[in-house]
C-alpha cells in the first residue's frame, strides 16, 4: 500500500468518524491560548476528581487535572453526533472550519495508514487497499 495517498475530500471519514472521539489535553493549550472558545464551547471535560465542565470554562491550569475529554458537545453539554466543524462545500468537497488547529485524532487519521486500514469508510483514496 502507497505510504502518502491523496484525500478527495469526499468527507466521509468526518461524518463517520469525527464525532464521540476522546481528545488530549495538547489539543487543548492552543486553543485556550488563542482564546478558542468558538472551539472550546463544543468540548466536554471531565476531571480526575469527577468534576465535569464545558472546555469553554478552562484555563491552561486546568490542564494536568483532567482526566477525559470528549468531542463534541451542542448548548447544555448534550454529545452531537456530527462534527460542528464540518462543512460541505458547493462543490461537494468536505471542509474542516478548523482545519489548521484540529485535534490530534482527526490530525493523526489517514484512512490508508496501515494501523487504520480503511476502517470501513470504502475511502474514495485508498485506492490500495487491499479486500
Ligand atoms: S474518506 Fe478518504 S477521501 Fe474521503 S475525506 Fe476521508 S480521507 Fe479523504
Ligand atoms: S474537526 Fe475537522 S477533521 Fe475533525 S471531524 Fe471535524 S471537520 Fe473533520
Amino acid at each position: 500500500m502507497a505510504k502518502d495517498q491523496d484525500c478527495l475530500q469526499c468527507g466521509r471519514c468526518c461524518e463517520k468518524w469525527g464525532w464521540g472521539q476522546n481528545g488530549i489535553p495538547g489539543d487543548l493549550a492552543p486553543w485556550i491560548a488563542d482564546s478558542r472558545a468558538d472551539i472550546l464551547q463544543h468540548v466536554s471535560i471531565r476531571f480526575a476528581d469527577g468534576r465535569r465542565a464545558n472546555g469553554a470554562e478552562l484555563s491552561a491550569s486546568d490542564l494536568p487535572a483532567i482526566s477525559k475529554i470528549r468531542y463534541w458537545v451542542g448548548p447544555g453539554g448534550r454529545m452531537l453526533d456530527h462534527c460542528p466543524f464540518f462543512l460541505k462545500g458547493d462543490d461537494g468537497k468536505a471542509w474542516c472550519r478548523i482545519h489548521d488547529t484540529k485535534p490530534a485524532v482527526c490530525a493523526g487519521f489517514a484512512p490508508w495508514a496501515d494501523i487504520w486500514h480503511d476502517y470501513a469508510l470504502d475511502c474514495p483514496a485508498c485506492r490500495d487497499t487491499a479486500p
